[in-house]
């Protein structure tokens, strides 16, 4: 395995309440996180993401199970002792100090002279693309400055694991957008393993090499972006992952029936069995509004309409009950109550277990 590579088994973690009631924020968490690799864990407000991170960092014990970095027990290893920094949202620079300073301190706290770390200092400065702003304070820069910061303070100690905790949230959208680029980028030029949480699909989407997507302490799926999008494993995972449509339809030999519509089980993807009524998980995009009727084509009338700049949202109810999403060219000009037939892509309903 690559330098950096972290390997987590059973981990748990209860916190308990002065009341005597408990939550377990892991509840038995298996994960292995390839060395140099850019990794996200993605899911919603409260799903343990934070728990995990502040483990691996060492700012919280678990009640069970371990971590291990490289091959050797990390959990058991004093948090300064950990080859692991930590980026939060609050960045956390000294006010005090000037940028140079807060990015020296934590050198010579591992042990770096003050000579040598100047030179360090500055090649951070670099790396960050914020040379000549060593003599500023904190307070002289925006927020995305103060960010590059608290990413070359971190990165300075050369850390095998960098943990970044939503540290883009504080940013307006314009700034953030830049911050992901840029994160990539230093992700890529250092070749240090980053630890990226985050309850924005998109923005894990855009950055992750992989995504891990938690829910309610648990992980519902690891894989790539692709993977995660196109091939979501179960309800909650396809529901918080972009947009899409749950349809229950019957799967029969002669094919597959909403309500009393029959289509063409070409629809289906890869896996799914002839067996009564199931549910399936379909993305808006992969289905079209045509002119004609075919064998993988619905009636339905169109129930609201949202407009998105580039593309209009159909919320359509079909013939048999079900609602489904549908793109749509802005330009069609269609609305509430219209009749329409669409077509939906060979192999794009996936079946969920919910
Ligand atoms: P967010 O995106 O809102 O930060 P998260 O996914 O990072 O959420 P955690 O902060 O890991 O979630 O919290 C997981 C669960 O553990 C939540 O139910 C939370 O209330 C609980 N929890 C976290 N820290 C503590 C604590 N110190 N004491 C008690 N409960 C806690």
């Amino acid at each position: 395995m690559p330098a950096g590579s972290i390997e987590i088994r059973s981990l748990r973690k209860r916190f308990g309440s002065p009341e005597g009631s408990f939550v377990d924020a892991l509840a038995g968490v298996d994960l292995d996180i390839m060395g140099g690799s850019f990794f996200v864990l993605l899911g919603p407000s409260g799903c343990g993401k934070t728990t995990l991170l502040r483990c691996i960092a060492g700012l919280e014990n678990p009640t069970d199970g371990t971590i291990h970095l490289d091959g050797e027990r990390l959990d058991t290893v004093a948090p300064y002792a950990r080859k692991v920094t930590t980026v939060f949202q609050s960045y956390a620079l000294f006010p005090h100090m000037t940028v140079a300073q807060n990015i020296s301190f934590g050198l010579e706290m591992s042990g770096h002279r003050r000579s040598t770390a100047k030179g360090r200092v500055e090649e951070m400065l670099n790396l960050v693309q914020m040379e000549g702003y060593g003599s500023r304070k904190p307070s002289q820069l925006s927020g995305g400055q103060q960010q590059r910061v608290a990413l070359a303070r971190a990165l300075a100690v050369s850390p095998s694991v960098l943990l970044l905790d939503e540290p883009l949230a504080a940013l307006d959208l314009k700034l953030r957008r830049g911050m992901q680029v840029e994160l990539k980028r230093l992700q890529r030029t250092t070749g240090v393993t980053f630890v990226f949480v985050t309850h924005d699909q998109a923005e894990a989407l855009s950055m992750g090499d992989r995504i891990a997507v938690f829910d309610r302490g648990a992980i519902a799926q690891v894989g790539s972006p692709r993977e995660i999008y196109d091939a979501p494993t179960d309800r909650f995972v396809a529901d918080f992952i972009g947009e899409t449509s749950f349809v229950d339809v019957d799967v029969r030999v002669d094919g597959v029936w909403v309500g009393d519509m029959l289509i063409d089980s070409r629809v289906l993807a890869e896996g799914a069995a002839v067996g009564g009524r199931q549910t399936f998980s379909l993305r808006p995009e992969r289905v079209r509004v045509v002119a004609t009727a075919n064998a993988s084509t619905l009636r339905a009338r169109v129930d609201e309409v949202e407009y998105r700049g580039g593309d209009v949202l159909l919320l359509l109810d079909t013939a048999g009950g079900q609602k489904i999403l549908c793109r749509d060219d802005p330009s069609a000009g269609r609305g509430p109550g219209d009749e329409l037939f669409v077509e939906i892509d060979e192999g794009s309903m996936r079946s969920v277990a919910t």
